[in-house]
């Protein structure tokens, strides 16, 4: 075990039994040798740096009905919101003050959102704060559509491939979505330009260690500049409620296999991590992981936005959060810093 996770380090890359056999290790001191090889590399690019990324939940309305979701099309009891762009705006005026340089603009898939619609609100927020990186996560849309809001100064765009195995997809997806037409959207993304970001829920229902690997091997073959996963977590309004919940072992087993296959790479200690275990996202940050997105969005509609139950920082308003995450970065050696905190290239 030791070797494959040397020869990990060194070579970016292990062969899919090897992989397999470490997914599905569970020697805590195997484990631990992992998590100190991945923060080695993790230091030796982003030194103890933690960057943060200020989450604007701007819609909860969707037209697409993937299972796992909370506020998918055919959740009648979703309590529906979208912000108007002066309360996108004022959601970035405050987290500029608190320090962020990264706005991602996440929502479900909004028709109201049309190109212009978003352009607007995109050229806006550049010109308040040219200083500022934008990501984009509002699903599946035309080359064309990416294009535009690239050229209206979109810097990133956020959009998880879910899984790399076709038959998954749609055990996860309905019929009206295909798994073709996600993986076209990374790749238009790339070609036009975008920081990318791809990833995946780690326990989804259906999930077999063979298609992790699969999933390590997409990525491989994308070299995203952020990967995002975080473990599945059921909710009670969907066809899933009754399924398993990810593993935060196994959650934190690939957040350091990725630090070692992509020294590089952006990776967040996600919300639905720190909402399986108290202190998930500070032992992500110790698995490798080198980015956190707390909530930016008004207190107002956190409680809306409800992709799973029991998300964690609903009540907070955005100055509690930061305070919080400091202190949780803090604990675990790190520091956070005012930056866009672009990918660094090597
Ligand atoms: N509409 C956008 C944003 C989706 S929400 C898009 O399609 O990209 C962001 C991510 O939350 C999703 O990509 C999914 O991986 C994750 N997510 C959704 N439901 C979840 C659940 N029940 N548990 C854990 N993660 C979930």
């Amino acid at each position: 075990m030791y070797q494959i996770i040397d020869r990990l380090e060194k070579d970016r890359y292990a062969e899919k039994d090897e992989l397999i056999a470490l997914l599905n290790c569970d020697s805590e001191e195997v484990r631990s040798y992992l998590f100190e090889r991945a923060r080695r590399v993790r230091e030796g690019v982003y030194g103890n740096e933690v960057y943060i990324r200020g989450l604007i939940e701007f819609t909860n309305i969707c037209k697409n009905d993937c299972y796992y979701c909370g506020i998918r099309k055919s959740n009648p009891n979703a309590n529906r919101y979208r912000l108007s762009k002066e309360e996108i705006l004022s959601c970035c005026k405050n987290g500029y003050e608190l320090g962020f340089r990264t706005f991602v603009l996440q929502g479900g898939e909004d028709g109201y959102f049309s190109d212009a619609v978003l352009e607007d609100i995109i050229k806006e927020i550049k010109r308040n704060y040219p200083d500022c990186a934008i990501t984009l996560s509002v699903g599946e849309r035309s080359r064309d559509s990416y294009q535009r809001l690239f050229d209206a100064g979109a810097d990133r765009y956020l959009l998880r491939h879910e899984t790399a195995n076709c038959g998954h997809y749609h055990m996860l997806h309905p019929e009206s979505m295909s798994y073709e037409n996600r993986m076209q959207c990374l790749k238009d993304l790339k070609e036009i330009g975008y920081q990318v970001g791809a990833g995946f829920m780690v326990g989804s229902p259906y999930q077999k260690t063979e298609y992790l690997v699969e999933d390590l091997l997409f990525l491989k073959e994308l070299n995203p500049h952020m990967i995002g996963i975080g473990p599945f977590i059921p909710h009670q309004q969907t066809e899933f409620a009754n399924q398993k919940q990810g593993s935060l072992t196994l959650t934190l087993t690939l957040l350091a296999i990725l630090r070692l296959m992509f020294p590089n790479v952006l990776l967040p200690a996600t919300t639905a991590l720190g909402t399986i275990a108290p202190n998930g996202r500070e032992l992500g940050l110790l698995a490798g992981a080198n980015v956190v997105m707390p909530n930016l969005s008004p207190v107002s509609v956190r409680k809306k936005y409800e992709l799973y139950d029991n998300k964690i920082c609903t009540g907070d308003e955005a100055a509690e959060c930061i305070q919080c995450l400091t202190q949780r970065v803090g604990s675990v050696g790190y520091h956070i810093v005012t930056d866009r905190g672009d990918y660094k290239a090597e």
